[in-house]
């Protein structure tokens, strides 16, 4: 450290002279905290000065004097080093290993799932057996839980489908192989009546096998992958569901049954796809037609009550067996109650698009039958739109 002293006018009186002195502007004398503070040399070494302003009195006159204090820097610049060395470099430290400890433990933490992805990679598309959860790791215990569920759903989907598929060509096949023989027997016949009535016959079962295909293509409508196709829009199920019984007039006249709509004619307002309404209870009336002996009944209502509507079709005809009632909504189901054959032969689907259309509009469809009331009672309930 060195120090020199020097007069207001900044002359060296007292020191080293190798202090410097440097003005400051407006530097209060009487105040300690004000002082100046700047760099220089001595002997080729950097020293920081500081200069502070100072009044003495000598023989009662007021004088200003300079006193400048110089420090070398080594020691400020070895402070500095210490500093880096205590602060930076240990945070620095701190840092590289919390980089390394985080990658260790991400590795860690993904290797089970790493572990699961080499495990679903190694498999074929075919393979939905579920993953073996003894062998694989805890953490991943639970997705891999779900994963096999959703591999068992996929597995009855493809197997339901492929079901379906099997179902669907046998249903084709049948009145297809009529046709066949009934051709069969007409070009082996001279008999013009004969003919005739094979030709019949071959019209009977072409009605059949475009009626059941047309059910086919409407049960896969149905489906959830052609939901975007639906348009749903505010409809009055009453109006639909006299444009629906009017088409199917000459179906019961044909059995001279007494098709009516029996009930309120207020409108009914729901939300729907008027087209698959309108096969949902196309599907219901004409089975009640068809399972309905000659000159019985079948009645349509509609209902309404604490915000539902119900759509109620009844007949008087054989009835389901409380046996079969769980079973009638299922594809390509007959019940014992009909024929396997002849004119009520249908294909076992028209109920399972009715229920999968109901589903859609998140509607429920009961089954009422029971031995001490003659016929059946098809209830549907819709949530009720209240009108504008
Ligand atoms: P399908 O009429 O082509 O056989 P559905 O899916 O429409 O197929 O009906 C399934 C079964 O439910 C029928 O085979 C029949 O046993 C029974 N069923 C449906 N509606 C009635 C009804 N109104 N009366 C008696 N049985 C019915």
């Amino acid at each position: 450290m060195f120090y020199s002293i020097r007069d207001d006018q900044g002359r060296f009186l007292f020191g080293n002279p190798d202090v410097i002195y440097q003005k400051a502007d407006d530097l209060d004398p009487t105040d300690p905290d004000d002082f100046n503070v700047y760099f220089g040399k001595i002997k080729n070494e950097s020293v920081r000065i500081v200069s502070i302003p100072v009044e003495h009195s000598i023989n009662k006159v007021k004088k200003q004097f300079f006193i400048q204090v110089a420090e070398t820097r080594n020691q400020r610049t070895e402070i500095q080093r210490q500093i880096i060395f205590w602060i930076v470099i240990p945070q620095l430290i701190l840092l590289i290993s919390a980089l390394i400890l985080v990658r260790f433990a991400v590795k860690r933490g993904l290797s089970p799932i790493l572990y699961l992805n080499e495990k679903i990679i190694a498999r074929s598309y075919k393979d939905l057996k579920p993953i073996d959860i003894q062998n694989v790791p805890l953490e991943v215990d639970r997705l891999v839980g779900s994963l096999n569920n959703l591999m068992g759903e996929l597995d009855n989907a493809i197997k339901s489908e492929n079901r379906f598929v099997n179902d669907a060509a046998h249903q084709l096949r049948t009145p297809l192989a009529g046709i066949l023989a009934q051709i069969q027997l007409a070009q082996e016949s001279q008999d013009v009546e004969e003919i005739k009535h094979r030709l019949e016959q071959i019209s009977q079962s072409s009605k059949r096998l475009i009626h059941i295909i047309n059910q086919l293509l409407s049960l896969s409508k149905t489906q959830p992958e052609a939901m975007h196709a639906s348009q749903f829009v505010e409809l009055d199920l009453v109006v639909l569901v006299k444009k629906t019984m009017e088409d199917l007039f000459s179906l019961a006249d044909l059995k001279k049954i007494d098709l009516g709509f029996d009930g309120s004619n207020e409108a009914a307002f729901i939300m729907g796809d008027e087209q698959k309404l309108y096969d949902l209870i196309h599907n219901l009336i004409e089975n009640g037609i068809k399972y309905t002996p000659n000159l019985g009944k079948v009645n349509v209502s509609i209902k309404s009550k604490n915000n539902k509507i119900c759509l109620i079709v009844e007949d008087t005809g054989k009835g389901i067996p409380k046996e079969d009632q769980p079973n009638v909504f299922k594809r390509f189901y007959r019940g014992d109650n009909v024929t396997q054959s002849g004119e009520d032969a249908g294909a076992g689907i028209g109920l399972a698009i009715a229920k999968e259309i109901a589903n859609m509009h998140e509607a429920t469809i009961e089954i009422d039958s029971r031995n001490e009331k003659p016929g059946t009672r098809f209830y549907v309930y819709f949530d009720a739109v209240a009108p504008k």
